[in-house]
């Protein structure tokens, strides 16, 4: 179960905020049509648009626009009928406009709410401020002799940010929120969401007080932590990292934060005593955004099921629990292979086991994704059926058949033949031995249906012999009782 660091301060409270930046998977930038394209051979996706020449004119991606609003209408924002579009000024040298183009006062998306689970039965509303698109800035790389590059290829591609209300209360609601919004915008198809290679990552913002106390505390910013695992110890040791101070009449400076994945704590990156003056003003080059409700009625009809709905559904169509439905919706790649597997055989509480157990697991011992793998929901199928009829036993499934799908990509069919894996015994043959043996012990059956109990295990003596100790034992006892009675 969750476990609250705030647990251990019964007097005081955190209050979290955070701003997530999605890259949009869209063909070209956001203001010009340079391939979107990451981790090709530095400045080849450029133009004089997005490295910032002079003179040049950004034109607006329909498509990032396109995806802001489904974005928006997944989580449950009102559409803008008209938004602007501003220029956010800082110098930095991956930045060669030395300003942003951003939303600012009139983003496109604003007031929605995402609800999260913070339990089995619990659920949160965390509310949304506002969705804006953006542009994404370069990508400075930093040499060993002291000399540093620049890589423009990810500049002028487009992002949106989804910033929260500090309705977030503590690092489990944190991570559950992130989790959330990550399988929305997979669902949604409109972002990779790879943390680790920067197209979903989480600002969060985390200040404490004591319960008593109107008046929030300092923020702090913890910035670049590319997974939730990290970014829930981070929320944890900054909350009582923040806690501490304050017990001890220190002050929480208002700062950024990284988190050390090495010594499992968070390191000041800069201080941020005054908010910087961005000097925003509306961009000159980009017409104001109108957006009609046609558009709009049209991208709704766009949005896919979404996790919150399949949750729901998996549970009513196919039996799992409500653990298992929320693994299951959490990629939805994964629960289109529940799907697909579960309609083959028939068996969909035995898929999911499979699944959650041994799929998953296998994924995360060797660092795969799903479409890396060489099993497809036809041969996990095919592996359930097997197991199901008695083909084979369940640990000659998972210790044999498995591994071996897995490495050479074959049927289970055909590991089993090639391996010689059968169980001694398939339902008939089993059934066949074992009224054999009831027929040859007519005083062992007499004793043992007026009440001598001990004696089933004769039989399964006698059994287990004549399969020379490959039966199925479960499937063996089944029998004998059915048989028996
Ligand atoms: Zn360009």
């Amino acid at each position: 179960m969750k476990k609250n660091i705030l647990d251990r301060y019964p007097e005081y409270e955190s209050t979290i905020g955070i701003e997530i930046h999605v890259q949009l998977k869209t063909k070209s930038k956001m203001f010009c049509s340079c391939q979107n394209k990451f981790g090709d051979r530095a400045n080849i996706n450029i133009c004089p648009i997005c490295s910032g020449h002079p003179g040049t004119l950004p034109v607006l991606n329909k498509k990032a626009v396109d995806f802001a609003i489904m974005a928006g209408l997944a989580t449950n924002c009102k559409i803008a009928k008209t938004s602007t579009f501003a220029r956010k000024h800082y110098m930095y040298p991956d930045l060669p406009k030395n300003f942003q183009i951003t939303q600012d006062d009139k983003p496109i998306c604003y007031e929605g709410y995402v609800t999260i689970k913070t339990s089995d039965e619990e659920e949160k509303k965390i509310r949304l401020i506002r969705i804006h698109m953006e542009e994404d800035a370069g990508k400075n790389i930093h040499g060993d002799q002291n000399e540093s590059f620049v890589d423009l290829n990810r500049a002028g591609t487009p992002l949106l940010e989804i910033v929260s209300y500090p309705d977030i209360k503590n690092a489990y609601e944190a991570k559950t929120y992130l989790r959330q919004l990550h399988s929305i915008v997979q669902y949604l198809g409109i972002s990779d969401a790879d943390m680790e290679k920067g197209s979903f990552r989480a600002d969060t913002n985390i200040s404490v007080k004591k319960k008593k106390d109107e008046e929030l505390g300092t923020r702090v910013e913890l910035k670049n932590i590319n997974s939730f695992k990290y970014i829930g110890q981070a929320i944890d040791y900054e909350v009582e990292r923040q806690i501490t101070l304050l017990e001890e009449n220190g002050t929480v400076l208002q700062e950024t934060r990284l988190w050390d994945t090495h010594n499992h704590k968070t390191l000041p990156m800069r201080k941020k005593e005054e908010a910087q003056d961005y000097r925003y003003f509306e961009e000159p080059d980009i017409p104001m955004l109108a957006i009609k409700s046609e558009q709009i009625e049209a991208i709704k009809k766009e949005i896919p099921e979404l996790p919150d709905e399949k949750y729901i559904r998996l549970k009513n169509q196919y039996g799992v629990s409500n653990y298992e439905a929320n693994i299951l919706i959490d990629q939805r790649e994964i629960a289109d292979f529940f799907e697909a597997s579960s309609q083959k055989c028939k068996y969909p509480k035995q898929v999911s086991n499979w699944i959650l157990r041994d799929l998953l697991g296998y994924m995360k011992e060797h660092k795969l994704k799903l479409k890396d793998l060489k099993i497809n929901p036809e041969k996990l199928a095919e592996l359930v059926t097997v197991i199901e009829k008695g083909i084979i036993n369940s640990k000659v499934a998972s210790h044999k058949v498995f591994p071996s799908m897995m490495e050479t990509g074959k049927y289970p069919s055909i590991i089993i033949q090639e391996q010689d894996l059968k169980q001694i015994g398939s339902k008939d043959d089993l059934e066949k031995i074992i009224l054999d043996i009831i027929e040859k012990n007519p005083d062992n059956v007499q004793q043992y249906r007026s009440g001598k109990d001990k004696l089933f295990m004769f039989f399964v003596g006698q059994a287990m012999k004549e399969t020379k100790g490959k039966g199925n034992p479960k499937l063996i006892q089944d029998l004998l009782k059915k048989h028996l009675k």
